[in-house]
């Protein structure tokens, strides 16, 4: 290892202390992307200690969802790196109060204190321990969206991202990491659609002949919505939840279904909202009409050959440094990496803290995997040569 990563690697050692009060003042407040206000408490904090390094700062604000943090240092006309990440959790008001950050034995407990308090601690103190040192190798982008885990439902931070990563070097995320020192380079896009149908009420007995049914218009776009899966592809379709009608003995006025859709890639995508827009379209009982609605669409992180060898570089870069070695995998669940892909800058996902079961109060990170990936951070941004 060179001299000056060492010396830089002594410096996280010395850091462990603050870098530890940071992650638990960034679990021990309520910032469930429903809590605009509490989310972008953190990004104000985040902010101030972004600024304290010589980042200039700025918002995406949005009414009804927690603010898009944007933070550059060096001249970012130039290609740059981005490192991206969320603030917000999936967790409701209170549950910091409840089961604040612990840590016993180096295991870390308390909401988001994976996903991904821990991997916004490791970008905050790499950057830090990078800006000390005088390192200007690359112009930086951090990228913080406040609204993560509702999907940017309510915002247009999906576009806002992209537009901000655009002509990007590379991109980092700090996402959720794993136990078994994988890291992600694909995942599956995930989007909600529901079908409402109007159909025409009858009573059943006095006026068989006068209703139109919703519910068996619906059954039979059902099966013409499963018919859309191509497991080739990697495009799986399910109708989740279905409703409609009133009593047995009228003839349905209204029915409704959810339907979730798994995608690989955007062309899949494309084929299957096409398919659901004809399923649309299409009538099966005359006088029933349908409207297809979006509920929410996380579009897939896309695949890239490139992302494959920046992931080879940065491996090579962590096991030459004394850190494991990390396996490349695609997993089923979305995240905001896909916004940098779809931008085709290649991208390694989930280099967050290790731990398991995010998303629950089982959740728990590894203590140390805090300090290994903030040195590797480090080391990756000493040692990556581009181009
Ligand atoms: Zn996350």
């Amino acid at each position: 290892m060179a001299a000056e990563l060492s010396r830089l690697f002594g410096r996280v050692d010395e850091l462990k202390p603050r870098m530890m009060e940071t992650w638990a003042n960034l679990v021990n407040r309520d910032c469930g992307s429903r809590n605009k206000a509490g989310v972008d408490a953190v990004g104000r904090d985040v902010r101030a200690f972004l600024e304290g390094i010589v980042f200039r700062v700025r918002f995406h604000e949005y009414e009804k969802a927690g603010n898009l943090l944007i933070a550059e240092r060096g001249d970012t006309t130039k290609p740059f790196v981005v490192l991206i990440g969320h603030l917000d959790t999936v967790f409701a008001d209170g549950q910091a109060a409840e089961r604040p950050f612990t840590e016993k034995d180096g295991v870390v407990t308390g909401p988001g204190c994976l996903d991904m308090k821990g991997g916004v601690t490791i970008l905050l103190y790499a950057m830090k321990v990078l800006h000390e040192s005088g390192w200007d190798r690359f112009p930086v982008k951090v990228i913080l969206a406040g609204d993560e885990e509702a999907g940017h439902a309510n915002s247009t931070a999906v576009d806002d991202m992209r537009a901000e990563a655009r002509g990007a070097l590379c991109g980092f995320n700090f996402e959720t990491s794993f136990v078994d020192d994988s890291v992600v380079l694909w995942r599956k896009g995930v989007a909600t659609f529901r079908f409402d149908v109007q159909g025409i009420g009858a009573h059943v007995g006095n006026n068989p002949k006068g209703g139109r049914s919703a519910i068996t218009e619906l059954c039979a776009k059902v099966a013409d919505i499963n018919a859309l899966t191509d497991y080739d592809e990697g495009s799986t379709l399910n109708v989740g939840v279905i409703a409609g009608g009133t009593v047995p003995n009228a003839c349905a006025e209204k029915a409704w279904c959810l339907v979730d859709l798994r995608t690989k890639s955007k062309p899949g995508y494309d084929r299957v909202y096409r398919g659901l827009q004809e399923i649309a379209r299409k009538t099966y009982v005359d006088g029933t009409k349908t409207t297809l609605s979006t509920l929410f669409n996380f579009p897939a992180m896309e695949k890239l050959d490139s992302s494959m060898r920046l992931f080879e570089k940065v491996n090579a870069i962590a096991v030459a440094n004394g850190f494991p070695r990390m396996t490349a995998k695609g997993v089923g669940g979305g995240s905001d990496s896909s916004s940098l892909t779809q931008e085709g800058v290649p991208t390694v996902c989930a280099l967050g803290v290790k731990g398991e079961f995010n998303h629950t109060v089982r959740e728990y990170a590894l203590r140390d995997s805090l300090f290994e990936r903030t040195k590797l951070l480090i080391a990756i941004l000493t040692e990556l040569e581009l181009g």
